[in-house]
């Protein structure tokens, strides 16, 4: 009888009663690479730079168009700065399709204004307007660091980094305090901060001589010292503000890992990590790293942008292979992370159908909301594929929905990838907490989503 229930049912199990001792030294690992990479990269410059110099150490080269390639080339090229797209080249022409693995590295955070800087009641002030879909008062009293870029009057570009190392000043915003809070408690949690009130405060010593503003002008007069800037150079210029938080163990039995932006760095870290792995792979293998999939993926660095065609058509076209033909042919894993089922908040959640820590990566069939609304919803011969190959390489993975049904819901690259006639499906890492300024991944999640990047690399078409 017993054995039949285990025929016939689908009972999914813990992903530590399936995994080896050996498969537990590896995901220790990797995951303490994966940490060292989060806490270095803040911002989506700052993971496409950092990308950039772990894969000219593993052999890639900036690719120019025109430039012969042989299977088991490595090239990569960026996008501004911001979207980087790495490649292998296969065995098999481009006419055979790629296959293509596209997670993000923006993250929700606070980008300053294009004017942020004044002085209130002598302490001095930053204005900000978020990126990204935040609960507002999780930025409240808590440390931020500013990253960004600023472009001077004179065309110069300088990088500013303010925070980061231990002995560098941090940032707040500050929040009332609970003996005079009566009538903010009572607001809906929506209404009780502002967008307009996520202001940093960035000084509070006066510059020593006489006039007005005179906070402002010290925090200025540091600037200048430091990075040569003028409050109009604020003009041209892209700061954020993110949480200050150093990436950590979380748990008594370091099981999870805790840090702001895992989402989606934790994807684009395990296909980074798979495609590394490559040596000369059947089909070329693409790792696409974007930007502004939090806003829409819009924009010039999103993948809504035709730079990602512009990419893949100079690869086909030294094949003498039409994009078109590439396209139909390829397969995309839209690594995105997805909702882990919270205890604390079991309404939300169709129990039956939701990811849960420690099971594995979350394949996700499809996304959207209000009745499966802006998904590309994967088809049944594509969620055959994966579920083949991912059980073909011994990954433990399970199948996940957002939530309950007009619940709320989400999206991802995955649609974007789709409407160019790419066959398209979403997977990744479950998340506690997601989009909040520290955010929890199982270790185990991670390390099976990048053996399934991997699994999918290295796939029979
Ligand atoms: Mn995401
Ligand atoms: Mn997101």
């Amino acid at each position: 009888m017993s054995d039949l229930r285990e025929t016939l049912f689908n009972e999914p199990k813990n992903g530590y009663d399936r995994i080896t001792v050996d498969e537990r030294v590896e995901c220790e690992r990797y995951c303490r690479s994966y940490m060292d990479f989060l806490d270095r990269a803040r911002t989506e410059r700052e993971a496409v730079s950092l990308t950039v110099e772990l894969a000219e150490a593993r052999g890639f080269v900036p690719y120019a168009p025109g430039m012969p390639l042989r299977a088991g080339d490595r090239v990569y090229s960026v996008n501004r700065g911001k979207s980087i797209l790495l490649a292998v080249i296969g065995r098999q022409p481009l006419s055979e399709g790629a296959v293509i693995e596209g997670a993000h590295v923006d993250n929700p955070r606070l980008d300053l204004k294009p004017r942020p800087l004044y002085e209130q009641d002598e302490l001095a002030y930053l204005k900000t307007h978020y990126y990204g879909g935040i609960k507002k008062y999780q930025w409240l009293a808590i440390p931020l660091e500013l990253h960004g870029v600023v472009l001077l009057k004179n065309g110069e570009s300088v990088e500013i980094t303010i925070g980061r190392e231990k002995d560098e000043p941090r940032f707040v915003i500050t929040d009332l305090l609970p003996h005079l809070a009566q009538e903010q408690v009572k607001k809906p949690m929506s209404e009780a901060v502002t967008g307009e009130g996520l202001t940093i405060l960035i000084g509070s010593a006066p510059y020593d001589d006489e006039g007005s503003d005179r906070v402002k002008l010290a925090v200025l007069s540091v600037l200048n010292d430091l990075y040569g800037m003028t409050e109009s150079d604020f003009l041209s210029a892209e700061l954020s503000a993110v949480p200050a938080y150093d990436v950590c163990e979380i748990g008594l039995d370091r099981s999870m890992i805790g840090g702001y932006g895992h989402d989606d760095r934790v994807c684009a870290f395990a296909e980074l990590w798979a495609l590394f792995e490559l040596d000369v792979p059947e089909r070329t293998c693409v790792c696409l790293l974007s930007d502004k999939e939090e806003v829409g993926s819009e924009g010039v660095t999103g993948m809504q942008s035709a730079a990602f065609d512009a990419f893949m058509e100079d690869l086909c076209a030294s094949q003498g292979v039409a994009l078109r033909r590439c396209f139909e042919k390829s397969v995309c894993v839209s690594a995105d992370v997805t909702t882990a089922y919270d205890p604390l908040y079991p309404e939300v959640y169709d129990k039956r159908n939701i990811a849960k820590l420690n099971y594995g990566v979350g394949v996700c069939k499809y996304t959207g909301a209000r009745g499966k609304y802006n998904t590309s919803d994967a088809s049944a011969e594509l969620v055959g594929w994966l579920r083949r190959t991912l059980d073909g390489a011994g990954v433990v993975w399970q199948l996940a929905e957002i939530g309950k049904v007009d619940q709320g819901g989400g999206g991802t690259i995955a649609r974007f990838m789709a409407t160019r006639n790419i066959d398209t499906i979403d997977a990744g890492v479950p998340v506690l907490s997601m989009h909040a300024p520290f955010e929890i991944v199982s270790k185990l999640d991670c390390y099976m989503t990048y053996r399934a990047m991997l699994a999918a690399y290295t796939a029979k078409g």
